[in-house]
């Protein structure tokens, strides 16, 4: 195995997207390009203890490759948290932390010949913003691409102004957005985006009610934390009947 490369991240910019949520933007320091796929993770070494586990946090590159070595991490705020404390309260801009990857497998099927859901609640849009940016930048075959986006609130929504593009840019896109602690009535924003008020679950089930397409043309991929990706698979598979390989996950913790 090759010796693993530290590289240094330097903060550039923080952009406080919502109260809870910041996007962190950091510049990768290599005499090289800084090859990645998008939905890959890097893992960060902070200077936050002394043992790996209090140390060690991966975070999904939220921006596609550009091969200009800039990453974009979104972090949420956990309280009491060691990272996601350290880097809502301590991270500086020019700051340099230390990061190891790119890292996993959650990245586009070759296969376009699919029906794409991207499912994903809070921070796990995370890399599926790199793999729609990348959808925008090249074009893509898919026969359709759902993103499925759950927050509490629009208040908690993250790049709303994305979405609003890819929905008027991006060819057989459609985005969903689930607000489980807010009414819809009084939601316009992303532009052209359809509302629902309740869990991701109840959207996807509502969407493939109506599916017109062979059952084995859909792919779901999942990103965020276990209560949500659990349900997902478990409704997915056993209740909807879609097999295990048309079910990946990029789980958070
Ligand atoms: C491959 C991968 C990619 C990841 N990408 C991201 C990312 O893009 N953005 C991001 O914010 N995090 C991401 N994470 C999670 C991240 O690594 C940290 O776990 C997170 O920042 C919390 O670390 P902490 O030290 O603040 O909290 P800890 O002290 O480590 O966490 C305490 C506990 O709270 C849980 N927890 C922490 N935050 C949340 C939350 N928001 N919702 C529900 N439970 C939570 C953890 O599972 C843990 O049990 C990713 C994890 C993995 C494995």
């Amino acid at each position: 195995m090759p010796p693993v490369i530290w590289y240094p991240l330097q903060l550039k910019k923080i952009i406080q997207d919502t109260d809870t949520t910041w996007r962190f933007l950091f510049d990768l320091q290599s005499d090289d390009v800084f090859n990645y796929s998008a939905g890959q993770f890097l893992t960060c070494d902070l200077p936050t203890g002394e043992k790996r586990a209090q140390r060690w946090r991966s975070y999904s590159i939220a921006n596609a490759n550009q091969k200009n070595n800039e990453i974009e991490f979104c972090i949420s705020h956990k309280p009491g948290g060691i990272a996601s404390d350290y880097f809502f309260h301590n991270i500086k801009i020019g700051d340099t932390i230390k990061c190891k990857g790119p890292e996993g497998t959650f990245v586009l099927p070759k296969n376009n010949d699919l029906n794409l859901f991207l499912i994903c609640t809070g921070t796990g849009i995370a890399p599926f913003r790199g793999m729609l940016q990348e959808m925008q930048t090249n074009g893509h075959s898919f026969q359709s691409v759902n993103l499925i986006f759950g927050t509490r609130k629009q208040a908690d929504l993250i790049y709303g102004d994305d979405i609003s593009k890819w929905n008027s840019e991006l060819m057989n896109f459609n985005s969903h957005i689930c607000l489980s602690r807010q009414l819809i009535e009084i939601t316009n924003y992303p532009e052209g985006s359809t509302y629902y008020h309740g869990y991701v679950h109840e959207a996807y089930k509502l969407i493939l009610k109506d599916k017109i397409h062979p059952k084995e043309s859909y792919l779901f991929m999942l990103c965020g934390w276990a209560e949500m990706i659990d349900q997902a698979v478990i409704t997915l598979f056993s209740e909807l009947g879609f097999s295990r390989e048309q079910i990946r996950f990029e789980l958070y913790g």
